[in-house]
């Protein structure tokens, strides 16, 4: 192995190096960089912040998520609102509710929501229509996205039509393999990538993305999270450490590390410039500086909470979720103090992506 040659910090910044001026590295490489992150860490984290820099400038966008509905069809392993779980007050919000969050949000400075929720059939397309068309008639100068799982290209195609911009589906992890070991036997991998093609293919701005330190994954999983993030050049990408929920099979499991979360954030950063990249609720609830970290590493947006704070603590998705006591103006009260201390500014925006069709 060449790698042997030289001392891993001097490899570990010509990596760095490379992948900054090339946009991409092999596996091994990248396995590399992962394997020895803390020979580089500091180096790869200020190059990170330094490209997320010089295109968003010192403006980190906030995306005001409102979690309509907890209910949920699916049993993935490692989520708290899994179908399985019946220690948890299940609940829906109204049209009239999803509305009155949308509105305080926007009066607080968000000129973007995403709809979350779990797979609840409830909400059909039809259902879904009227809220994304009341929304958008309300705030056309807001973007919408929405995080509501996997639907046909039907129905992806007539929300898209109501006039949801963007759509968060984060694939979990790019290997079939290891897909199946978080999901029960009527999930397929092929599925979910097969959603993510059909949302980039009606115009949606899409968000993928995975845990970190799921169960069962490896390093070499997390090198080949590169390579396909770069094949599927999304708009957006969302990790955040995966975090143990007592009431799911995975509560005996080990959570996601705070340092490896914020290396895959500077590559993902270094792989593709122009991404959209939050730095995640759950990265602050296991480090209570996680998010300026992220930040620091090189993620530009934020996603504070919009829902009423009365179904908060339901929708659980890990143990001990921050931000589940507080109205959302003293949330995102306290968020701008903290990104001020880092030299940061959250501003009013949609907080549009900027790059162009194809991400170089
Ligand atoms: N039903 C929607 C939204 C899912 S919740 C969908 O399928 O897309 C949003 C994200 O939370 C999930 O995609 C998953 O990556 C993350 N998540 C769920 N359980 C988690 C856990 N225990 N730890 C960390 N992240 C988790």
């Amino acid at each position: 192995m060449v790698y042997m040659q030289k001392h891993p910090t001097v490899m570990c910044k010509e990596l760095v190096d490379k992948l900054k001026k090339e946009k991409i590295l092999k596996k091994e490489e990248y396995l590399y960089l992962i394997q020895n992150r803390k020979y580089v860490e500091e180096y790869l984290f200020k190059v990170a912040r330094s490209v997320a820099d010089s295109i968003y400038g010192k403006q980190i966008y906030i995306r005001g998520l409102i979690e309509f509905s907890n209910i949920c069809k699916n049993n993935c392993y490692y989520c708290g609102i899994r179908n399985g779980n019946k220690n948890l007050d299940r609940y829906r919000l109204t049209k009239e509710d999803i509305l009155k969050c949308a509105d305080e949000g926007y009066s607080l400075g968000f000129r973007t929501f995403v709809l979350q929720s779990g797979e609840d059939m409830f909400f059909s397309d039809e259902v879904l229509e009227e809220i994304i068309s009341k929304i958008k008639e309300k705030h056309p100068d807001c973007a919408l996205t929405l995080s509501i799982g996997e639907r046909d290209f039907k129905s992806y195609e007539r929300l898209r039509k109501a006039g949801a911009d963007r759509y968060l589906l984060r694939h979990e992890t790019a290997s079939k393999s290891h897909y199946e070991k978080l999901h029960p036997e009527n999930m397929s991998f092929d599925n979910r990538i097969k959603c993510l093609k059909n949302l980039k293919s009606l115009g949606y701005q899409v968000g993928a993305g995975f845990m970190v330190g799921s169960p069962y994954q490896t390093e070499e999983n997390l090198a080949e999270e590169l390579i396909f993030l770069k094949k599927l050049n999304p708009q957006m990408v969302g990790i955040g450490p995966f975090i143990p929920h007592k009431d799911t099979p995975f509560k005996n499991e080990k959570q996601g590390e705070v340092d490896i979360t914020l290396v895959m954030l500077s590559l993902i950063r270094l792989t593709l410039p122009n991404v959209l990249l939050p730095a995640t609720t759950a990265l602050g609830t296991i480090d209570n500086l996680g998010r300026e970290k992220g930040i620091l590493a090189g993620a530009n947006v934020l996603m504070p909470n919009l829902s009423p704070v009365s179904v908060r603590k339901k929708y659980m998705l890990y143990d001990n979720k921050i931000c589940t006591g507080d109205e959302a103006a003293s949330c995102i009260e306290c968020l701008k103090q903290r990104i001020n201390k880092i030299g940061y500014d959250i501003v009013i925006s949609r907080g549009d992506y900027k790059g162009g069709k194809e991400n170089d």
